[in-house]
């Protein structure tokens, strides 16, 4: 089965309700090709800006966070439900962010991706090694021990989008190249296959995240296990509109 080309927008911490409302609108009329598959991740208060602007239903909605409960006393988070209850499909977990700043566990990010499937979302479970890793050598170690946290406690894929975004690579205008990022997205892959199965790993998509911009997206055109891009800075500007088609 032919895996779905796939581009997140990652809109991190910034935007205003006006600005998000204009990046949705001009998705809308940017007449994208239906073969390929959009989700942009504004901040929480402008979610249901993102989907009341969603006119064409051009893309889907996701949030950047969430919470492992429903409800209760947990000041400052946001859960699943609520983010279904605003019209979302999707969450990103584990972006390198919120592991490294805020400093989440892979356990943590492992129950909360757990929590937002059983309650319906889909998830970008966003994994990657920083630059001393890299430099070790450890690369898919980080990324195998990321993972298997999660395989540990939910079996079922199927709504999972993996986004593999090295640390190094992110916001920095120093992407992967498309050789690095082909090869560690098949050793990711075969990974998988030991831990979810064969059938599950050749299904899921593995993206790769970290300074695309719609020049270099291209690039990435002919490497087989690089399913699409989850995209930060870019996907705030027009050149976004470039990576969703730059597998035409
Ligand atoms: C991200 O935040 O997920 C990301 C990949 O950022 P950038 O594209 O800006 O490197």
């Amino acid at each position: 089965m032919a895996r779905q080309f796939f581009v997140g927008g990652n809109f991190k911490m910034n935007g205003t309700k006006e600005s998000v409302a204009q990046i949705i609108d001009n998705l809308n009329k940017a007449e994208l090709p239906s073969a390929v598959q959009v989700v942009v991740a504004p901040p929480a208060p402008y979610i249901s800006v993102a989907v009341a602007e969603n006119k064409q239903k051009t893309v889907e909605v996701s949030a950047q966070n969430v919470f492992d409960k429903a409800s209760g006393a947990y000041t400052g988070e946001i859960s699943p439900n609520q983010v279904l209850d605003l019209g979302a499909k999707w969450t990103l977990t584990g972006h390198s962010e919120r592991r490294t700043i805020i400093k989440e566990s892979d356990e943590f990010i492992a129950e909360k991706t757990k929590f937002a499937l059983e309650q319906g979302l889909s998830v970008i479970l966003c994994i990657g090694e920083t630059l001393e890793e890299r430099k070790s050598g450890v690369t898919l170690d980080v990324t195998a021990r990321q993972l298997d946290a999660v395989s540990k406690i939910v079996s079922d894929w199927t709504n999972i989008v993996v986004a593999y975004e090295p640390v190094w690579a992110i916001g920095t205008g120093l992407a992967a190249t498309p050789e690095d990022a082909q090869e560690t997205h098949k050793g990711i892959r075969a990974h998988l296959a030991k831990t979810i199965g064969e059938k599950q790993a050749a299904e899921v998509r593995i993206l790769y995240g970290g300074s695309v911009n719609g020049k270099n997206a291209v690039e990435f055109k002919d490497k087989a296990d690089v399913d699409g891009f989850l995209v930060g800075g870019a996907s705030l500007k027009p050149e976004f509109v470039d990576i969703i088609k730059s597998r035409l």
